[in-house]
């Protein structure tokens, strides 16, 4: 029923204020996140629950599949206030093993506006289609991609302008790729982490997220 929700929210702030009586006068005040989350909308993977953090601790972003998209304002708005604003120390990107997003990219069939949203995704298993099809069993290969996705959207925050030009001006900023099991509500780390300007041009020329340069191109370089 819709109207547990409102009684649910007065248990859940009445318990609050009763460990902590200051505890929404000092969140009403500011927030001050070191964390920036950028997760799947799925509703099985609760950013702050899995990580075990307070209101005000995580700033957060979530779309399906986990994408840091360099044309999407939402996206980018969080991006830019997270970095230049709140100073986040940590850009986490957190996908999660049998993403529904992942799967219908990969399934090549056609769902509606998704399939554009989901079209980087589409990219990513065509581009790593070889390894993809070597592995037979098909959740697997959904996890494999879910990985790999994972891989490509560090690239994506790691190459971004406002994250760049942050390390450009010394200020600590790291990324970092996770994945998260809905089965045993464990996170793992992809070892993915990029930390300064260096790193991610080592990322960026050495992980095949960026497609290969055009033959013509490639002769002349
Ligand atoms: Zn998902």
């Amino acid at each position: 029923m819709i109207e547990d929700l409102f009684d649910n929210n007065i248990r859940w702030a009445a318990s609050r204020a009763r460990v902590d009586p200051e505890y929404f006068r000092r969140l009403a005040a500011q927030q001050s996140p070191e964390y920036l989350w950028i997760g799947c909308a799925d509703s099985r993977v609760p950013a702050n629950e899995i990580v075990g953090l307070d209101p005000g601790e995580l700033f957060v972003h979530r779309n399906v599949a986990n994408l840091a998209p360099p044309q999407d304002a939402n996206f980018l708005s969080v991006l830019q206030f997270a970095v230049e604003v709140l100073k986040v120390r940590h850009v986490i990107v957190c996908g999660h093993y049998g993403c529904g997003g992942v799967r219908a990219a990969m399934s090549g069939e056609r769902h509606g506006l998704i399939d554009h949203w989901l079209q980087p995704v589409s990219t990513l298993c065509r581009r790593h289609a070889h390894a993809l099809e070597a592995i037979e069993d098909l959740d697997a290969r959904v996890n494999a991609l879910c990985e790999k996705n994972v891989l490509a959207q560090v690239a994506s925050v790691a190459e971004n302008p406002f994250v760049q030009d942050a390390w450009r001006r010394g200020q600590p900023l790291s990324v970092h790729g996770w994945i998260y099991s809905i089965q045993d509500g464990l996170l793992r780390d992809l070892e993915t982490t990029v930390d300064g300007r260096e790193a991610a041009l080592r990322l960026l020329d050495g992980d095949g997220t960026r497609a290969p340069a055009p033959p013509a191109l490639a002769a002349v370089s």
